[in-house]
């Protein structure tokens, strides 16, 4: 080596030298100690030769340690309804995000299960890049052009409010307090900017919409059969399993801090089965792939009970103390026999069984009615099988048998050859997969929106929860059936309740939206249901007081308010919805902090503080802890955080009102005299809870899931929940234990949430049987005259529309809309990989770009959801081909436990029954 070189520190050689050296070096293809005339050896390359040490230009280096160094490090989260509910810390440098990282400091719930660190995924990894990419609102905005055309004009924030505050007295004043509608989502992802807005909702008399029914990811079949709105294990659970189902759940893309726990599960001996019409990213995990036909998972389901009966499979001893399978139902009329049925003035709501013992008809434990509240059997034995004479108060003599009895009469419709017709599966791995199912234990599906979506999710959903009843694998650590889609939980759920309704859920108007933005629109189901038009069964459903409508007598609504949500991108049929319901309104207002389609289609707009930059509370059904939103910096430019801004709406009203000298509004439907002019002081609780700090505090204190808890002393890191209310929850929080519900039924015997007070299969509503769906059944897909299937599903690029216009998560697929095709459906069409395509049905069209997928199905195209209309379509949207359609079946209430309750029960928004044609487009 020159001695010019060797052993200097980098200072030590100059400018000059280094320039003298390289010249030298190039010249003769210098290497280090190796001239020309020398063979290299290794020996060389290991010396003394530092690159680092002898380069003299080290400012570089600095330049980009900089780039990681920090002067404030903040615990945050996400609240896109992504479920994730993941700990992040955010880096702060000279007041500018400059980064986020896993914070990994969730404690563990015990040694033998996986833990939940680190939890993310790589949305979140570039959120702070969100924070200040262009799409960011910045100031209040009001629009100038026509909605949709992007024309606005900066206005102050006094000028926004005060339009705004007028607009909703004058509505309450001259149409009633009805025709002011909101609507927001998920108060679990962050309560207390929820509350915000129910507040100003719940003291204004409007209305407020559900999201989680809209959506679709309510599954209908578990407020049926087991009382509950959602209830299914953390995903640590997962671990505990031996048979783990994907039913319609691609959890690497849409549960990816989530996924590891199912595939470790392989580890501690767990077989993984996949069904998913296509070959998707969790398939190629399974050790069994069903590449089922779309829509017939009902066939399969129902298909695979058949054989655990036929085979004597199910657990007989849980069937007989946690079902209604033994319950009686009169042969002539398909109702169950009742007390009322038996004497005069008896109980509608006390059932029976046959007891075997005794051999005698006697009333099941722990029925609605029943004095008893324990559904333990206490000797008793409850025939599954047979019919029996039976006296009524009447004196005719009638014949009752059991609904396990029924059950089986309807799975004779499902013989293995046809479930393998209907569902292209082989008949021979339906088999396996039925008898492995009952007889790996515990056994769990998990379920995701591939299958909720579909029309008949309520169907499907009890079908797959038959499944896991039958073989005892509900309520039991590592089974069940347990639903991921949305993060619809609010673990401390008292505290929230009292925070956004104050005066109570009772003086509150709740609407389910998806009957809302039907009723309000051009919406028109074309089909029949029995012969019957949905507008029947929406009539009846309103005038037996099933489901409310408001605002009631026709009237229309007028104002629109929608915050922490994107309503007009995701709502079905969303181009009927424009030309219609959003003539109507008078007022549509979007609080955000990005400017997505609903707020391009507003009148109003406010900025909102984006997640890093506000105080808030966040929890998920995926895990059992509870974190907050740490404040990083203050909102960014003129923008506040959801609290805040309905803490000054409040105000701006209560001005108002005092300046138009308002007389105090008589409200007569819940009697309730509404003085406006005192209504910041009504929205504070009398200054009580004026800051977002003061109001995430009041939750946490009035809950038993997070007693001790504050704010403050949660921005540490993330906590387990302490307990749970009975009231609300299923199964207690068990230190060391995974979270799994059910476990209150099971273990304590206390009675199911239902009529029956067991886990009910039948139900005996008049439409239900009108409509032969009293019991689980495979029904096909609504009749749509259009040969492809369109597929909408989540995604992994963005959490439903957030992240959609990211610049990163753009870069790591196409870049624009794509719509997925099987080769073999490309052929037959004429179409190759890149093409752009017209994609068509009597609804609407959208006109993208085509990507050939060997792995989707043939007969169905795939595009997954949340594209904005203006992102990359060369015309129409994603939604430009759907409609809403609802099932009558879900407009029944006042039966038992199946009541309107907001995001419990209610109409679904599904969509997975549409069907499209693709051609080349024109472009
Ligand atoms: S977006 Fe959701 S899943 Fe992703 S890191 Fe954030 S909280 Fe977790």
């Amino acid at each position: 080596m020159s001695e010019a070189w060797k052993g200097k520190s980098p200072g030590a050689v100059s400018r000059r030298q280094f320039l003298a050296g390289a010249a030298v070096g190039a010249a003769s293809l210098w290497l280090p100690g190796c001239r020309r005339s020398e063979k290299p050896s290794l020996s060389t390359l290991l010396g003394d030769f530092n690159p680092l040490r002898s380069y003299p230009y080290r400012g570089w280096e600095n330049f980009y340690r900089k780039m990681w160094t920090w002067d404030k490090v903040v615990r945050s989260t996400h609240s896109a309804n992504c479920t994730g509910s993941c700990s992040w810390n955010v880096y702060v440098r000279n007041g500018v995000m400059v980064r986020e990282e896993q914070a990994s400091d969730y404690p563990r719930i015990n040694a033998d299960l996986p833990d939940y660190n680190p939890r993310g995924c790589q949305k979140g990894g570039c959120f702070v890049e969100y924070v200040y990419s262009p799409q960011r609102l910045r100031y209040p905005l009001i629009r100038t052009g026509e909605r949709g055309e992007g024309k606005w004009r900066r206005a102050s924030w006094d000028e926004a409010l005060t339009l705004v505050a007028e607009k909703l007295l004058d509505n309450v004043y001259n149409y009633g307090p009805d025709t002011n509608t909101f609507f927001s989502v998920i108060p679990a992802m962050s309560p207390v900017s929820f509350c915000g807005g129910s507040r100003l909702a719940h003291y204004l008399g409007g209305v407020m919409c559900s999201f989680y029914d809209w959506y679709c990811d309510l599954p209908p079949g578990e407020p049926l059969t087991w009382g509950v709105q959602t209830e299914a294990c953390e995903c640590a659970d997962w671990f505990n399993s031996k048979y783990i189902v994907l039913w319609g759940s691609n959890i690497s893309q849409t549960r990816i801090p989530d996924a590891h726990f199912a595939f470790e599960a392989r580890y501690n001996g767990a077989k993984i089965v996949a069904i998913s019409p296509d070959y998707n990213s969790s398939c190629i995990h399974a050790d069994l792939f069903f590449q089922i036909n779309p829509g017939t998972d009902g066939a399969l389901a129902m298909g695979a009970a058949r054989i655990m009966v036929d085979e004597k499979l199910y657990d007989e001893p849980y069937v007989k103390e946690q079902t209604d399978l033994p319950l009686l139902v009169l042969k002539q009329t398909g109702r169950f026999l009742r007390e009322s049925d038996l004497k005069a003035g008896g109980k509608d709501d006390v059932f029976y069984f046959w007891d075997a013992v005794r051999e005698q008809i006697t009333p099941a434990p722990g029925a609605m009615g029943s004095e008893q509240k324990s559904i333990r059997l206490q000797g008793l034995d409850p025939a599954l099988s047979g019919s029996y004479p039976v006296r009524l108060s009447d004196g005719r003599n009638v014949e009752v048998t059991t609904v396990f009895e029924l059950l089986r009469a309807r799975l004779a419709d499902y013989p293995l050859d046809r479930v393998a017709r209907l569902t292209g599966l082989p008949a021979n791995e339906i088999q396996s997969f039925a008898r492995e199912l009952a007889t790996r234990k515990p056994a769990m599906i998990i379920h995701g929106a591939g299958t909720n979506h579909w029309f008949h999710n309520d169907l499907l959903n009890r079908a797959f929860i038959l499944l896991v009843a039958l073989t005892g694998n509900v309520g039991k650590n590592g089974g069940g059936f347990n639903h991921y889609v949305g993060q619809e939980r609010v673990w401390p759920e008292h505290g929230f309740f009292e925070l956004a309704f104050p005066e109570s859920r009772k003086k509150q108007r709740f609407q389910n939206t998806t009957l809302w933005s039907y009723a309000h629109s051009a919406s028109k189901d074309p089909h029949l249901y029995n012969g019957k038009p949905i507008e029947w069964y929406i009539q009846e459903s309103v005038k037996n007081g099933w489901m409310p409508l408001w605002p009631k007598d026709g009237r229309k609504p007028r104002a629109f308010i929608v915050w922490r949500a994107n309503y007009l991108n995701q709502a079905k049929g969303n181009e009927i919805l424009e030309t219609s319901l959003w003539r109507d309104l008078d007022l549509i207002v979007d609080i955000n902090y990005r400017m997505d389609t609903t707020a391009l289609y507003s009148d109003v707009v406010l900025p909102a503080a984006s997640y890093y930059e506000k105080v808030d509370l966040n929890s998920t059904d995926c895990h059992s802890y509870i974190h907050t939103f740490g404040k990083a910096l203050d909102p960014l430019f003129e923008s506040k955080t959801d609290w805040d801004i309905f803490r000054a709406l409040a105000e701006k009203i209560a001005e108002v009102a005092r300046k138009k000298k308002l007389k105090p509004y008589r409200d007569e439907f819940f009697e309730w005299e509404r003085d406006f002019t005192r209504f910041a002081e009504d929205w504070t609780g009398k200054g009580t809870i004026v800051t977002d700090e003061q109001a995430a505090d009041f939750i946490l204190a009035h809950s038993k899931e997070t007693q001790g808890m504050t704010y403050q002393n949660l921005q540490a890191q993330p906590r387990r929940f302490v307990a749970t209310d009975p009231e609300s929850w299923n199964s207690d929080v068990e230190e060391g234990v995974a979270y799994t519900p059910f476990k209150h039924q099971v273990e304590k015997k206390r009675p199911w949430r239902t009529l029956t007070g067991r886990q009910q299969f039948y139900i005996d509503h008049p439409w239900y049987l009108e409509l032969d769906e009293a019991l689980p059944a495979h029904k096909e897909p609504v009749a749509e005259k259009y040969p492809l299937y369109w597929n909408t599903p989540h995604g992994r690029w963005s959490i439903h529309s957030t992240w959609r216009d990211h610049r990163a998560m753009l870069r790591l697929q196409r870049g624009m809309p794509i719509v997925y095709m099987h080769p073999d459906d490309a052929r037959r069409r004429g179409l190759r990989d890149n093409d752009w395509v017209r994609i068509y049905n009597d609804i609407g069209f959208c006109v993208c770009r085509m990507q050939i997928l060997p792995g989707e199905k043939p007969g169905r195209v795939t595009m997954y959801h949340g594209w904005e209309k203006f992102l990359g379509f060369q015309q129409g949207g994603w939604q430009s081909l759907t409609y809403i359609k609802m099932k009558p079946t879900q407009l029944i209430g006042k039966y038992g436990h199946i009541n309107f309750r907001l995001n419990y029960w209610g109409p679904t928004g599904n969509n997975r029954d549409i069907k499209v044609e693709v051609e080349k487009a024109k472009v």
